[in-house]
This record gives structure tokens, sequence and C-alpha cells, in this order.
């Protein structure tokens, strides 16, 4: 996902694309020494509005069966929950559908929580 979204960020993203695509560029770089990234890559795709759209339509989920259209229905103002470890501060995960299960965190044995929407 993080390679197939990069020829397409000048048009999703104007102004901003040469910043994501750096921070993109990195976490690829880090992908490719084996360290565990795709919730970064998530994360930094859901913390803008036309990437995170680009991200959902790539994943081949049903559009009804997705978390943001059954609670709100209207595609402008979809929300994406942000989870975090209650007792440490790994980085966030985001649920970008309801069938994902909240992962546990690796050092403290806790379920992730619900902590905002962004
Ligand atoms: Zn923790």
């Amino acid at each position: 996902m993080a390679r197939a979204i990069r020829p397409h960020l000048p048009e999703l993203l104007g102004s901003l694309a040469p910043d994501i695509t750096r921070e993109l560029a990195a976490l690829i770089d880090q992908g490719s020494r084996g360290e565990a990234v795709k919730v970064k890559v998530i994360g930094l795709l859901a913390a803008h509005e036309p990437t995170r759209r680009w991200a959902n339509d790539l994943l081949t989920v049903p559009r009804r069966e997705r978390a943001f259209e059954d609670l709100l229905g209207d595609p402008q103002r979809i929300r994406v929950v942000r989870y975090g470890c209650p007792r440490c501060d790994r980085p966030p995960w985001f649920r970008f559908d309801l069938r994902d299960e909240i992962p546990v965190c690796p050092d403290d044995g806790v379920p992730y929580e619900a902590q905002e929407t962004a």
C-alpha cells in the first residue's frame, strides 16, 4: 500500500505531498529492512483526509461493511478511531474497519483503548 500510493500523493495532497512523500519513503526504507511499519503507514495515511480515503478505497472491503459508513453514513465526515495502550506511549493504531480486532499491547498485555476520533 505504501508503495502503491506514492505516485498519487501530488494529486491527493497538493502542497503537503513533499512532506508526506518523505515520511512515506522513510517508512518504506524501514519496512525493507524488516521492521514492522504497517501501522505507521496507516497512521500516516489516516492523518490526511485524501490519503485516508485513498487507502480505504484500496481495501477490498465491501462498502456497506466499512466502519465509517456504518457509523456515520456521510463520506465527508468519516471518522477513524484511534487506539492506544493505556499504560505506555507506543504508536497509535487506527481502526479502519469494524472487523479489525483491537490489538493488545505487546509490552503491557492490555488491550488498546479508544483515545479519540481523528
Ligand atoms: Zn503498553
